[in-house]
This record gives structure tokens, sequence and C-alpha cells, in this order.
């Protein structure tokens, strides 16, 4: 059982304003893991003032160059990269993500953004010279935003928040990062790790709370910016309040994406990019499209080949390295899903495999892997995020009908296409309404945007265009 008491606010340690606390609990054992303080308004002041004079100070982390705000980011991917056991084991053992994943995604994604925005804000030119019509020069500046308040789920608790804060520190922001009541232990270590790197104090504050604590500093006047990324009900409301604020955001929310399976493609012969782009972590990932639609041609054979290969993945304790799935992260999650499967029955989609608990496995949040065949794209459970590993197979005539159906959804967030003719598929590819979508296999690129259409968000994260989301543009006009 590990225990915290601490905020790490203004690059120290500070007790927290009151003592109440959360009690992390594991998917796996349903057992107590981790006792850590809860943030009240009072925290999340402190923490917000920190940013705020961190951000304002005339000589400080927002004046710096970017290449000496590169230094201190550099040392921080070597801090955090010199705990990547310890960040992976607390993941897994909090959210129940396998320990494959922690390991080779998780533990990976954060030192390489860092080190990726600092090289990218270096070799930016901060204030470019353009002609000016009045036949002088205007001087186009690139600014750091200010203080963000950044806010995240617990499903990839470390790489989402690395979306956020390795672009900020690098364009010179100053950041309050809110992480969530799930994934609280992880963030300490991240907290660890920036102490040792030796930034200013109060460049990168860390306070852990839930919703209301988060919905108190995406309105705290000390905030210039929100970078949100959860569930489309908290983004909406997020979004309307940053509305009534005119406060820059950014939203990435949920997703319900489509796989386009063409009538030539080889599934049997691409099942682990399939399971990548499809359940990866439990099906608790945005971006995974959890709609396979499937050519009538070939439909038994596809639902047959994809239910015996889901029955047969190794289902178990995360921290096992053997284990390919493990538990939903909570009980309310577990809940959720086991209601989806329920709906799905009784909207009539067949059930294949899974549908619940699986044979063993008499504690933790575990749903073993869910495949329904003969599914309306209008059923509940093909419209709707259900967050876990269940899989929807709809079938279609032609291309056509095969794109109108992934259009018809509320969301837009990534998507795949599978075809022995990739041009074929980026033929289909292009005219489905999504923010990325793969060709055979589905993987974010570290160079390219992404980001949602539709109900599944607003601006983008990755690629220069992450950079540019933090940074404000001003034109100084001089008289000739
Ligand atoms: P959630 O929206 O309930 O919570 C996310 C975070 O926001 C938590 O830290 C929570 O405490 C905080 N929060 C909730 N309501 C808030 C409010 N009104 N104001 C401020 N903060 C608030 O989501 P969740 O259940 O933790 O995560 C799952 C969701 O996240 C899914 O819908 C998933 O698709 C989405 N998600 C999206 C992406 C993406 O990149 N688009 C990535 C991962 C997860």
């Amino acid at each position: 059982m590990q225990s915290r008491t601490s905020f790490y606010i203004g690059g120290d340690w500070v007790s927290p304003s009151s003592d109440t606390t959360y009690t992390m609990i594991s998917p796996t054992t349903e057992e107590a893991i981790g006792i850590v303080p809860e943030a009240q308004n009072a925290d999340i002041d402190r923490a917000v003032a920190a940013a705020r004079s961190a951000f304002d100070d005339p000589t400080g982390w927002s004046t710096w160059t970017a290449e000496k705000r590169g230094e201190v980011i550099e040392r921080f991917a070597d801090t955090l990269q010199a705990r990547v056991p310890e960040i992976a084991r607390a993941i897994s053992s909090q959210n129940g993500m396998p320990l494959q994943i922690s390991e080779g995604f998780e533990q990976l994604f954060p030192p390489m953004l860092l080190r990726y925005y600092a090289g990218l804000a270096t070799a930016q030119d901060p204030e470019e010279r353009r002609s000016s019509v009045f036949g002088d020069i205007t001087a186009v500046r690139r600014e750091p935003i200010g203080v963000v308040a950044a806010i995240v789920p617990w499903n990839f608790p470390q790489a989402l928040a690395f979306l956020k804060i390795a672009p900020a520190l690098a364009a010179g922001c100053t950041i309050v990062h809110k992480p969530s009541p799930e994934t609280t232990l992880d963030s300490y270590l991240m907290a660890e790790a920036a102490i040792e790197a030796g930034f200013p104090p109060g460049v990168l504050n860390v306070v852990q709370g839930g919703r209301e604590v988060g919905a108190y500093l995406v309105a705290h006047p000390g905030v210039d910016k929100v970078s949100f990324t959860g569930s489309t009900a908290a983004g909406r409301s997020i979004g309307a309040v940053c509305g009534r604020l005119i406060r820059p955001v950014t939203l990435e929310l949920g997703g319900k994406s489509a796989a386009i399976l063409l009538d030539d493609a080889d599934i049997a012969g691409n099942l682990e990019s399939f399971f990548q782009a499809t359940l990866l972590n439990n099906g608790q990932t945005c971006n995974i499209a959890t709609r396979i639609i499937a050519p009538r041609s070939r439909y038994d054979e596809i639902v047959e080949t994809l239910s015996s290969f889901v029955s047969a993945l190794p289902i178990g304790d995360p921290l096992d390295p053997a284990t390919v799935v493990g538990p939903l992260v909570s009980q309310r999650q577990f809940d959720r899903v086991e209601g989806y499967i329920a709906q799905g029955i009784a909207q009539g989609a067949r059930l294949t495999t899974g549908g619940g608990r699986p044979h063993g496995l008499d504690r933790g949040y575990f749903i073993a892997p869910t495949i329904f065949a003969d599914v309306d794209n209008t059923y509940t459970i093909a419209q709707e995020e259900i967050f876990g590993p269940v899989l929807s197979v709809i079938p279609y005539c032609t291309d056509d009908e095969a794109v109108r159906i992934a259009n018809e959804s509320p969301y837009g967030l990534g998507g795949s296409v599978w075809s022995a003719d990739p041009e074929r598929a980026m033929q289909v590819a292009r005219r489905v309404q999504t923010g990325t979508i793969g060709i055979n296999g589905y993987i974010n690129d570290l160079h390219a945007p992404s980001g949602g259409v539709k109900s599944s968000g607003l601006g983008s994260e990755l690629g220069p265009e992450g950079l540019s989301s933090y940074q404000q543009l001003k034109s100084i006009y001089r008289a000739p």
C-alpha cells in the first residue's frame, strides 16, 4: 500500500489544505493499493498562483530561449526515463493496462515527446520578419500562451499528459496538471522526475483531484488555456465554460471509430495489427475502431476468424508479462460495459464469444473480449462509446455503403481501412469523416496532428500543430 501526503506545487512538495484523501483500488484484486490527498479549491488556487508567477517572471521560463528551456526539458526526459519500470508498474496496477503496453508505450512515449518538442521549438524562428505593405518590416512573433490547465483521464495517464506537457513546456508555458483520480500514483513519479530535472519553481505543478476541482481549475481566472482529454460529456461542459470566458481550449474526446474491411483484406494474416487497432488496452483506448464494417461476401468467415482469435487471447493479471487483456479500470466501468452487452443482446445482436466475466477469474473487473455479429449500425452498441473489449461486426455490400456506415456516427476520432491494395484503401480512407485513420493498422505518428471531428473534439495534438496550440501570434508593425 503506497501512501502520499503532498502536492507538487511551486517546485516543492507542499501539504494539502485539507485532510481529504482518495483510496486507490486495484482493478485486479479489488483491494486498496494506495492513498493520496484529494485537492480542494485552495490547493488549485495555490498551484495556479505558482504557475502564474513563474510565467509572469520578467526573466523567467517564458522569456528564456527555446534552447535554454530545451536543456531542462531534455534533463526531464532523462529523469523520467530512469523511472520507467516503476512508472509502468504503477500504471498497470492502477488501471489494469497489461504491462506489455505500459512498458512498451506509456514509458517510452513521454521522453520521446519531450525530446521531440524541445527540438522542434529550438528549430523554430520565434520572430519571423515579413515585408510590410507600408515598405518596412513587420515582425510576426510566436509567444507562449500562458498558464495551461492540463486535465487527463486514466486510460493512458502518462502518454496523454505528455501530449500536453511536452509542447506546452517547449513553447514556454507553465502548467497545472490534474491527473484522473483513478491514476494518481504515477503522477507522483512524474513530479519526482521534474524535481530532479531542476525546473524553476512553478513551471510544472501536479495536483491530484476529481471532477469538481477540475471544473474549478478550468474556470480559474489565472488560467490562460485549457487542454482537456476525456469524455465528450465533460468536454462539452468544459467547452461551454471556455466559450463564455473566450479561453482557448483543446478538447480530445470520445470515439466510436470504424475499421472498414474491404473485400480483399487479409485479416487472418494481420491479427496482431488488427488487435492493436481495435482492442488495445482492454478496449479502453479512445481512437481504436470498435465497429468492424465487414463485406457480406466474406461475413461468416470474418466473424469466425475474429471470434476464435479474441477468445484465445491471454487474459489475467496485468502485471504478468504474458497478459494481453487485463481487467477494466473500475467497478463503474465494469457495470457500464456489462450494461452495454445486455443492451446488444436485447436489441438483437448475436453474441459469438465473450459476453461477461471470463471463466476462472472470480474477482477483479474482468470482461472477456466480446464479439457481436449481425449488428445494425443504429443499435446502441454501434452508436455509443462502450470503452471495453466489445466489438460489433456490421455487414455491408458496396464500398459506398461501408463509407456511409462509418460516417453515420456522432464521433470522428480514429479508424482504419484494411485491403491488399493500399491505394484502394487510401481512396476509402479519404472519404471517412475522422481526424485520423490508418491503412492496414493504426499507430499515431509523432510528426502528424491527431485530433477529433464532430463530437470527438476540437484542435490537435502531436506534430508541429501540437506546439502551435500553446503559442499565440503577435504582429508588430513598424511605421516607415
Ligand atoms: P472523464 O471525462 O470522466 O474524466 C477525464 C478527466 O477530466 C479526469 O481527470 C476527471 O477528473 C476530469 N473531469 C471530469 N469532468 C470534468 C469537468 N467538468 N471539468 C474539469 N475536469 C473534469 O473521462 P474518463 O472516464 O476518465 O476517460 C474516458 C474518456 O476519455 C473516454 O470517453 C475516452 O474516449 C476519452 N479519451 C479521449 C482521448 C482522445 O485523445 N481523444 C484519449 C483518451 C481518452
